[in-house]
């Protein structure tokens, strides 16, 4: 049975002036209709070039995949034509942008951007684009569309701004939709009701989503499901649940523990110790070494596989069994 879509032994690396950097290291997980997966990680952990490489984005060279698959209801995205892959990315499946201002044209009004979707894509006429726009901007609650379809984006607040530009990622109904970082530069009360969005969107139309986030509080609602990535490979993936309660991999569990949870009263907040590896020249073994209050000697020499714990979670720790027997809760 094929998922929606299958992310399959992908590797991505980067020529620079320094060396060969291998962003991503053989990384894979499934995506279900209806179903959130939330990937997690530091800057540079991987996580947001691998959704690149889903969507195309990569800049080509300096960046090359030079193994794996990425399989959208059973095809190969990275094996298809040109225009075939255009009619795919973007349109079945689309993605959100961490910086909406940015990612927003200041000249056009958002009624003119969210049409375009719809003027590009389908041909409509500008009126009828415009219902459209303003019919989307309903749908993801901006209050007084009709009113507002002709304002331009610095009119609006920046939570207001990242409904537009899920509006527009949505205009043409995607089958997976992509969001990475998409409430990063927003206060806490609004990313709360950005995320509540997407859920609701989401069960409206059984898309699958992968939130990609540094911040495991702000997903943990609305995921399904977690791969927790480390220097390029993937350290831990469970359902939400299970890793929330007891996760099997000590980066994981030192996530976790930085997130102030309101099922813990009392607790002390733990910061990692350390900073992410230098992907120029990275750590022999187990790449989270240096960082890991479990290390024993051969972590040192021996990468660590993705162990399978149970046939939903993995975790790549030689003593994911200490880890686990560790966690209270
Ligand atoms: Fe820590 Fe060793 Fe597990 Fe790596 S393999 S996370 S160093 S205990
Ligand atoms: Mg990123």
């Amino acid at each position: 049975n094929e998922p929606l879509l299958a992310v399959d032994d992908l590797h991505v690396e980067f020529v620079t002036r320094g060396g060969l950097v291998k962003a991503v290291n053989g990384v894979s997980y499934t995506l279900q209709p209806g179903e959130t997966l939330a990937v997690l990680g530091e800057s540079g952990s991987g996580k947001s070039v691998t959704a690149q490489a889903i969507m195309g984005i990569l800049d080509m060279p300096p960046a090359r995949i030079p193994k794996g698959e990425i399989r959208f209801r059973g095809t190969d995205l990275l094996k298809l034509p040109e225009d075939a892959k255009t009619q795919i990315r973007g349109q079945r499946i689309a993605m959100i942008f961490q910086d909406a201002l940015s990612a927003l044209n200041p000249v056009f009004t958002v009624g003119w951007q969210i049409g375009e979707m719809f003027r590009v894509h389908r041909g409509m006429s500008k009126r009828d684009a415009e219902k459209k726009a303003v019919e989307l901007m309903d749908r993801v609650r901006i209050p007084a569309a009709k009113a507002r379809v002709h304002d331009y984006p610095h009119q609006f607040s920046g939570g207001m701004r990242q409904r537009i530009m899920i509006a527009m990622s949505i205009a043409l109904d995607p089958e997976v939709l992509i969001a990475d970082e998409p409430t990063t530069a927003l206060d806490v009360t609004v990313q709360a009701q950005i995320m509540e969005l997407l859920a609701e969107l989401q069960r409206e139309s059984n898309m699958g989503l992968i939130l990609i986030t540094h911040d495991l509080g702000v997903v943990a609602d609305v995921a399904d499901k977690i791969a927790v990535m480390y220097a390029g490979r993937i350290v831990e993936n469970a359902p939400v649940f299970d890793i929330y309660r007891h996760p099997a991999h000590p980066y994981s569990k030192g996530l976790l523990e930085s997130i102030p949870r309101v099922d813990l009263k009392g607790q002390e907040l733990y910061a990692i110790k350390g900073l992410p590896p230098n992907l120029l020249n990275m750590p022999t073994g187990c790449a989270f070494h240096p960082r890991c209050p479990y290390r024993q000697d051969n972590c040192v020499t021996d990468v660590p596989e993705l162990y399978e714990i149970s046939p939903v979670r993995n975790s790549a720790c030689h003593y994911w069994r200490e880890v686990l027997d560790g966690t209270d809760g």
